[in-house]
């Protein structure tokens, strides 16, 4: 029997596992794809924001504070990367003037630095930004960080202290028996925490019929390859609207520019195809910045927000069901929220349900090895003594067999190219796997002692890439 299983290995599930590895339950989480991280927190503009917009009184606005607060010490502590590089929010009309100061108000109220600067003195800073851009809004406070790198660590972390994960596992029924819930007439449970985005309705329904309706909201995404020159070394957004925050454009941790997202409800809540919003996108980035190098395109993404019609996070214990936990409607800004969020479950909800003790012999993760991110005796010391690390998959990432090894053997670890491209991007750069994928495959199949065609493939000719990896077997 567990004590707590979580449903759903987004940033949500996998932060509350992580802040409750410190304990001495026993913990299990559920996810329905072969992988972590592959509903919104694996799509998405991954920032982490201010917390200058939401609504005030709202937990959206609570947990965005405190989350924009807990992100440097959370990623050191996880040993992923993060990057204050702060934001602008360009007006263009008198009217969209008159919305900053609004926007300030909120910044005064919430504590939230800022600074209004006029259109020459933004331009000056960031020289794409539109000619028609008058007031700018700075949020110096405004960070970036990689939502899945963040997910796949606190597992990481969670998992080497006992916490146990089960990918392609679908919920599909639950069942309340006397103390405790059975899932799937096969897991027993005590706690069940769902964070299952916009399935969370779905979960509920298995038992009672949910309080909250959830629907996914489309955002599409033009990704621009490293560029030579800075075209914006902010996020840049236009100013916000009852629709959300708009089109933005946004650097990443790894030196691509995202131009997205547009919000389009749909009806498939799994259709993360992209489609018609990439034209929206091209004609809306145009009002707040110029000289987009659209040549630099190198690839196009979609992600699915989780939306419920109550229109914030509904975060508590059920009202009729004891010990089912919702941790539903995190749509943005749920990156941000997701550290703050994760330990108010566990410290303002699960801790109060036990006896509990925190474990005296907790481990810590290693960092993933980034060959760009150190320096030349360390890398020679490395190759020195494992020449895998010496040996180039991905030209265009440059990233090496060694890494790739690392990230497959591991808790947590990579068993798809898609996993192995999400841990240490290989196929993220220019060719977009088109060379290094048949070796990447080639490399997981040793690794995990199976066949390239027993590897899941999930990728677009997955036909030609089998083929050139047993080619070259
Ligand atoms: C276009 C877009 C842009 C965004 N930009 C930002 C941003 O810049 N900053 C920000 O703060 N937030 C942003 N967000 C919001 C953020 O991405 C989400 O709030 C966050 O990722 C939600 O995480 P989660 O773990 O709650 O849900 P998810 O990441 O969706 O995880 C839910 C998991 O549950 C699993 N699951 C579902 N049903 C079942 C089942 N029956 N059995 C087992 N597993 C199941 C799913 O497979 C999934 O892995 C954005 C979202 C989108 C879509």
């Amino acid at each position: 029997m567990y004590d707590i299983t979580i449903i759903g290995a987004g940033i949500t599930g996998s932060l509350i596992a992580y802040y409750l590895s410190e304990y001495d339950f026993k913990v299990l989480v559920l996810e329905k794809e072969n992988d972590v991280a592959n509903g919104a927190t694996g799509a998405n503009s991954a920032m982490v924001h201010s917390g200058h917009d939401p609504k005030p009184g709202t937990l959206k606005c609570k947990y965005n504070l405190l989350g924009n607060a807990m992100y440097p010490k959370l990623c050191e502590d996880l040993k992923v990367s993060y990057k204050v590089i702060g934001a602008f929010v360009a007006a263009t009309s008198l009217e969209e003037e008159k919305k900053l100061d609004e926007l300030v108000k909120q910044c005064i109220d919430r504590n939230v630095p800022y600074e209004l600067l006029s259109g020459d003195e933004a331009k000056k800073l960031e020289p794409n930004l539109a000619d028609d851009v008058s007031k700018v809004l700075s949020l110096p406070s405004t960070g970036i960080v990689t939502p899945w790198e963040v997910t796949i660590a606190a597992l990481e972390e969670a998992m080497l202290n006992g916490v146990e994960l089960k990918l392609n596992y679908e919920v599909k029924s639950i069942e309340k028996k006397d103390d405790c819930f059975l899932i799937n007439n096969d897991i027993k449970t005590k706690i069940i925490v769902n964070c299952a985005g916009v399935h969370c309705d779905d979960i509920t329904n298995l038992l009672r019929v949910s309080p909250y309706k959830t629907e996914a909201r489309k955002g599409e995404y033009y990704v621009l390859d490293h560029l030579n020159d800075t075209f914006v070394s902010r996020v840049i957004y236009p100013v916000p609207t009852i629709k959300g925050k708009g089109v933005l454009a946004v650097p990443t941790i790894h030196g691509n520019i995202l131009l997205g997202p547009n919000s389009d409800y749909i009806e498939d809540k799994d259709d993360a195809s992209t489609n018609k919003g990439l034209d929206f996108i091209k004609k809306e980035i145009n009002k707040t910045v110029k000289n987009i190098p659209f040549n630099k395109m190198i690839h196009t993404f979609a992600g699915l927000r989780p939306h419920i019609d109550l229109n914030d996070f509904y975060i508590q214990e059920d009202d009729e069901i004891k010990n089912f936990i919702h941790v539903a409607g995190i749509e943005s800004p749920g990156i941000s929220a997701a550290p703050a969020i994760a330990k108010d479950v566990v410290e303002k909800i699960l801790l109060n349900k036990f006896d509990y003790k925190k474990k005296d012999n907790y481990v810590h993760r290693e960092a993933f090895i980034r060959m760009d991110e150190i320096s030349d005796e360390k890398k020679d010391e490395l190759i020195k003594n494992n020449p895998d690390f010496g040996k180039i998959i991905c030209r265009c990432e440059k990233i090496s067999k060694g890494q790739i090894i690392d990230v497959i053997n591991r808790k947590c670890g990579a068993t798809t190219i898609k996993g192995v491209k999400l841990r240490c991007r290989p196929g993220m750069g220019r060719c977009q796997g088109g060379f290094c994928e048949p070796e990447v495959l080639k490399i997981l199949a040793q690794q995990l002692n199976k066949d390239v065609s027993e590897i899941e493939l999930n990728v677009k000719d997955s036909k030609i890439l089998l083929a050139k990896a047993k080619e070259d077997l």
